[in-house]
């Protein structure tokens, strides 16, 4: 058992996570880093910035041919996002689980959005939804020098290894 866990090598990686404004509007920041801190995750960088439509349109570009997209840049570009980087083994994909489907109908309970929303248009959270787009997402919002680079104290604790 031991040494299984000393064989264990961190398999690290960084997704990015940003709360809407109606995230931010409707005072959940708070609630959700809470629940990516508690489960372990890492975080690396992170700021508050109102986002210009072109820089929405920038993020969202993958849905540009979407009957909602002028609509998604709009709003996204309406108020202060919360961006952020987070980190650990499996973040892109199990944060992806914590945030939950797409449309809050259809999240499960015990998720972000379903517990914390009602309609698709207002879903409060994105997520990376893989290690190409967390890459790029990362790169569009921050700078290199903005995320940091540290142990955590609980690193040995939540992984099983030194
Ligand atoms: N969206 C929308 N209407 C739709 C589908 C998506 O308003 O029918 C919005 C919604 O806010 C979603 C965002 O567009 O979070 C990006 O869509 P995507 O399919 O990438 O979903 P996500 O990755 O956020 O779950
Ligand atoms: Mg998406």
């Amino acid at each position: 058992m031991l040494q299984d866990q000393e064989a264990h090598a961190l398999q690290m990686e960084r997704t990015f996570i940003a709360i809407k404004p109606d995230g931010v509007q409707r005072g959940l920041i708070s609630e959700i880093i809470e629940r990516f801190e508690r489960k372990g995750f890492k975080l690396v960088a992170i700021k508050l910035v109102v986002p210009s439509k072109a820089f929405a349109q920038k993020h969202y570009y993958d849905l540009k041919d979407r009957p909602f997209f002028n609509g998604l840049c709009n709003f996204l570009s309406s108020g202060p996002v919360l961006a952020m980087v987070w980190e650990g083994e499996g973040v892109i994909t199990y944060g992806r689980k914590l945030i939950g489907a797409t449309d809050p109908q259809k999240s499960e309970p015990g998720t972000i959005r379903g517990d914390l929303a009602i309609v698709v248009g207002r879903n409060i959270i994105h997520g990376s939804d893989g290690p190409e787009t967390a890459k790029n997402e990362i790169n569009l919002w921050f700078k290199p020098d903005e995320l940091t680079n540290y142990t955590s104290n609980q690193e040995k604790w939540t992984y099983g290894v030194n």
